[in-house]
C-alpha cells in the first residue's frame, strides 16, 4: 500500500486514539464528553506528529477540538457564505461571474477544527459521482464566461488517481480553455500524497494551479516543502490561503514568517481570510478591526510579493471582500490627497 493511503487509513479519529498518545487538556476532554454532532475528527499521522509539546500549539489548536467549538453564537450559521444559494446544478457553485467552484468530495485527511464549509465536509459527502461531473461540464460548457474552475470540497486530492483524472478529462473535454484550480491543504496535512505520478497528472492538465492552506510556520516542513518544489519545478504555480486564527496566527512575527518563508518555498501569499461565521468556530476568530491593525503593519514591513490580500467573505452570500487601510484620505481642489505608510502627507493630481 501506499505510504499516503496507509497515512488515511492510520488517521486518529476518536478520544481514544489520541489518548492513546497523550493527555488531552481540560477544553479537549470537555469536547468529547458531550456527543460530536458537528465535524467529525479526523487527523493523519504525519499531521499528528507536528503537534509540539505546549497545550497551545499552533497544529494542535488546527486539528484537537475543543469545549469552545459547541458554542454557536446567534449570527453563526452553518453555510455562512449561502453556497447552497448559489448552486445551479448539484456540487457547482457560481457565485462569480468568471469563476466557479465545484465540490469534489467531503472528505478531508484531516477536518480544520475552523472549517467554515462544516455544512458539506461534516456531512460525510462523497466523491462527486460521473453523472455529477457531466452535468456540471454541461453548465461549464453553457457557461463560456466561466475561466477559471475552482476544484475544491473537502480535499479534491484524497481522491486516487485514477477517479482525479476522471474528472479532470470530463471537465478539460467540456472546456479546453477553463483554468483549474485546485483547493488543497494534502501538501501541509499529508504531503505523501503528492506522489511523481500525481505531480505529472496534475502538470498534464495546465493550465493548473494549485492553491494550499499553510497557517503557521511550523507546518513547513522538509516534506511538505519538497511538495511544494515538485509541484513548481512541473510547472504547477502554487498559491497560500491562510486563515488567521486566535492563538493560531494572530500575531504580525508570526505571518511575517510564514509569509516570507512561502515566498522562499516560491509559493505567493494569496489571501489572508478573516475568519467566517461557521457555526462554532467564534473561539478562532480574530477582531476584524484587529486584523486590519495586524495586515497594516504587515503592509509596512513586507514586498507586495510576500503580502497576501486580508479578505472576509460577507455573512449571507455577500462574496469577498477585501480590507484595506485606505491611504487616499480625501480630494482637494484638483488634487488627490495621501497619507503614505510612514504617515505623512501627499498629493496627487485629479487630472479629469
Ligand atoms: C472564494 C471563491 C472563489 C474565488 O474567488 P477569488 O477571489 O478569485 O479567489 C470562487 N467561488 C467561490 C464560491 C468562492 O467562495
Amino acid at each position: 500500500m501506499q505510504e499516503w493511503k496507509r497515512q488515511i487509513q492510520g488517521r486518529l479519529k476518536s478520544r481514544d486514539d489520541l489518548e492513546e498518545r497523550f493527555d488531552l487538556t481540560k477544553d479537549e476532554q470537555d469536547f468529547f464528553s458531550g456527543k460530536n454532532q458537528g465535524l467529525e475528527l479526523g487527523i493523519t499521522p504525519y499531521y499528528f506528529n507536528l503537534i509540539g509539546d505546549v497545550p497551545d500549539d499552533p497544529v494542535r489548536l488546527q486539528c484537537i477540538p475543543r469545549v469552545q467549538e459547541r458554542t454557536i453564537l446567534p449570527y453563526e450559521i452553518a453555510d455562512p457564505l449561502c453556497e447552497k444559494g448559489y448552486s445551479p446544478v448539484p456540487r457547482l457553485i457560481h457565485r462569480y461571474q468568471d469563476r466557479a467552484l465545484l465540490l469534489v468530495t467531503g472528505f478531508c485527511s484531516v477536518y480544520c477544527r475552523h472549517c467554515f464549509r462544516r455544512y458539506f465536509t461534516g456531512n460525510r459527502e462523497k466523491p462527486v459521482s460521473i453523472e455529477e461531473t457531466q452535468a456540471a461540464a454541461a453548465y461549464l460548457a453553457r457557461h463560456v464566461e466561466i475561466k477559471e474552475l475552482l476544484l475544491s470540497g473537502g480535499d479534491p486530492l484524497t481522491l486516487d488517481d485514477s477517479p482525479l483524472e476522471k474528472l479532470l478529462q470530463v471537465l478539460r473535454e467540456a472546456r479546453q480553455d477553463l483554468v483549474f484550480r485546485v483547493a488543497t491543504r494534502i501538501p501541509v496535512v499529508l504531503p505523501q500524497r503528492i506522489t511523481p505520478e500525481l505531480v505529472e497528472l496534475l502538470a498534464s492538465y495546465k493550465p493548473l494551479w494549485l492553491v494550499t492552506q499553510y497557517n503557521h510556520p511550523v507546518e513547513l516542513t522538509e516534506q511538505s516543502l519538497k511538495t511544494l518544489n515538485s509541484l513548481i519545478d512541473a510547472g504547477v504555480p502554487v498559491l497560500n490561503q491562510t486563515v488567521l486564527l486566535k492563538g493560531v496566527n494572530d500575531r504580525v512575527e508570526i505571518l511575517e514568517e510564514l509569509f516570507h518563508r512561502l515566498v522562499d518555498a516560491r509559493v505567493k501569499p494569496y489571501y489572508l481570510f478573516q475568519g467566517d461565521l461557521a457555526s462554532g468556530t467564534s473561539h478562532f476568530r480574530v477582531p476584524l478591526k484587529q486584523g486590519i491593525e495586524i495586515i497594516k503593519e504587515l503592509r509596512s514591513r513586507m514586498s507586495g510579493l510576500s503580502l497576501p490580500v486580508y479578505a472576509v467573505d460577507l455573512p449571507d452570500g455577500g462574496g469577498k471582500v477585501p480590507l484595506t487601510e485606505s491611504y487616499l484620505i480625501r480630494e482637494e481642489e484638483g488634487w488627490l490627497i495621501f497619507r503614505s505608510i510612514e504617515g505623512e502627507i501627499y498629493k496627487y493630481p485629479v487630472e479629469d
